[in-house]
């Protein structure tokens, strides 16, 4: 479902992704790791080009992105993103943050991207909240929102940058139990995240990130148990 190759990235001198390789089958849960300022959330914006990468390619769903030629919302539209700040549009309702790409970038009729809205809403439990607010949320509930409207656009892969990192502790299991069903029914994922007893109970892979380098990656039961790398060691006592 991703292929990603020779992948560079830098801000000015500093280089943030070193030659990055990576694939993701369909329906594969990865969850990256690593300490802070090791590349994870400029791995994760260069898959869905917020960042554009110096070098290498990127083939997300067999289609190789050429900058020059491809519609960047096109590939964006097979991408779901989820940040930790959730990034709701304030001033717009539940049920209009969710419809307003489905109408304006995939052309939906209000009615059809309406039930779907409302039915994505059932997915993540917030079925009575379509004409809230986001501030009339929780940060568990607005991250759901977030997590709703990503789907709407029927994302082929959906990244998430530390979903849990800015909720209150009593929050962060009812966002986690949406992206448990979510990888139950087969979504293709990259996590960015500390939660490592998720990881272990939903990660098909882990991949430990420093300076811009994969250093080790594995299933969860061996990474976790038997780092090999020094730094992987040392980064898993600090958190666990
Ligand atoms: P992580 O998500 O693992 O904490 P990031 O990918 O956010 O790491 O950042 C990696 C490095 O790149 C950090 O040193 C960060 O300061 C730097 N960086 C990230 N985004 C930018 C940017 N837009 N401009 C300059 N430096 C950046
Ligand atoms: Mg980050």
């Amino acid at each position: 479902m991703i292929k990603i190759s020779n992948l560079s990235k830098s801000f000015g001198k500093l280089e943030v992704l070193k030659n990055i390789n990576l694939s993701v089958d369909e329906k594969e849960v990865v969850v990256l790791i690593g300490a802070s300022g090791s590349g994870k959330s400029t791995l994760l914006r260069c898959l869905n080009f917020l960042e554009v990468a110096e070098r290498g390619d990127i083939i997300i769903d067999s289609e190789k992105t050429d900058l020059a030629k491809t519609n960047l919302n096109k590939v964006r539209e097979k991408v779901g993103m989820v940040f930790q700040h959730f990034n709701l549009f304030p001033h717009k309702t539940v049920i209009e943050n969710i419809t307003e790409a489905p109408i304006f970038v995939r052309k939906e009729t209000k009615e059809a991207a309406s039930s779907k809205a409302i039915a994505l809403l059932k997915k993540v439990g917030l079925e009575d909240k379509a004409n809230y607010y986001p501030e009339q949320l929780s940060g568990g509930q607005k991250q759901r929102v977030a997590i709703a409207r990503a789907l709407a656009m029927e994302p082929k892969v959906m990244l998430f940058d530390e979903p849990t990192s800015a909720l209150d502790p009593e929050l962060v299991g009812e966002v986690l139990q949406v992206m448990k069903d979510l990888a139950r029914d087969g979504m293709t994922m990259v996590i960015v995240t500390h939660e490592m007893g998720f990881a272990k109970e939903v990660a098909d892979r882990v991949i430990m990130l420093a300076d811009g380098n994969i250093i080790e990656e594995g299933h969860p039961n061996d990474i976790f148990v038997n780092p090999i790398h020094e730094r992987t060691k040392r980064f898993l006592n600090q958190i666990l």
